[in-house]
């Protein structure tokens, strides 16, 4: 089966929809964020996984390409991560050509929901540290999100699926992504 890559943007729910429609199957799951955190954490750069997306593009660069590096070396994967990720500097390619190169990824799924559902979904969750983005922002985060897969696309053939997590439709989005991993 290869690398399948499952984005979309903080709040959305990927994580779920994809680890249910993982499910029972011979596959592994692997979070980018969780790879690079460790990293991060053991060069002493922070503590917490928020804060990455704040550091200095060139330290986040060099976090991604050494994540990368680990990450692409596993096979039958689905690699939870994401399409832009969202710097003070603007939208930094989460999936640039070195990362491409080493995941090689066959399909791209993007978790979308209604902006205003990801605003009420943010709002409830107290665990992370996520950005009081607008409705408007997280529309925007969204519309960014499909350039940037459907570019990553062209770089590697990859497919692009999206896959709608509505509110009370976690099994509609599971649904949905399976054929993907099958
Ligand atoms: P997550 O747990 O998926 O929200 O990821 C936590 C953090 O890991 C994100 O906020 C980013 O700082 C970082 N991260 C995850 N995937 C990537 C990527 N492909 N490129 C750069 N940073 C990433
Ligand atoms: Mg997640």
């Amino acid at each position: 089966m290869g690398v399948i890559v499952v984005t979309g943007i903080p709040g959305v729910g990927k994580t779920t929809v994809m680890q249910k429609a993982a499910e029972g199957m011979d596959i592994s799951f692997v979070t980018f964020g969780s790879v690079m955190i460790d990293i991060a954490k053991e060069l002493k750069l922070v503590k917490d996984r928020d804060e990455m997306r704040k550091l200095s593009l060139e330290q986040q660069k060099q976090l991604q390409i050494k994540t990368a590096g680990k990450v692409g070396k596993m096979k039958n994967v689905i690699v939870d991560t994401h399409c832009t990720v969202k710097t003070p500097k603007g939208y930094m390619p989460g999936l640039p050509e070195w990362v491409l190169k080493e995941l090689q990824p066959t399909a791209i799924v993007i978790v979308e929901a209604d902006p205003q559902e990801i605003y009420n979904r943010r709002a409830k969750d107290t665990t992370r540290d996520r950005d009081p983005d607008t409705v408007e922002k997280i529309m925007e985060h969204q519309m960014m999100n499909r350039a940037a897969a459907m570019s990553y696309a062209t770089l590697t053939g990859a497919t692009v699926k999206i896959v709608y997590n509505h509110d009370n439709a976690l099994d509609v989005a599971v649904k949905e992504a399976e054929p993907v991993i099958q």
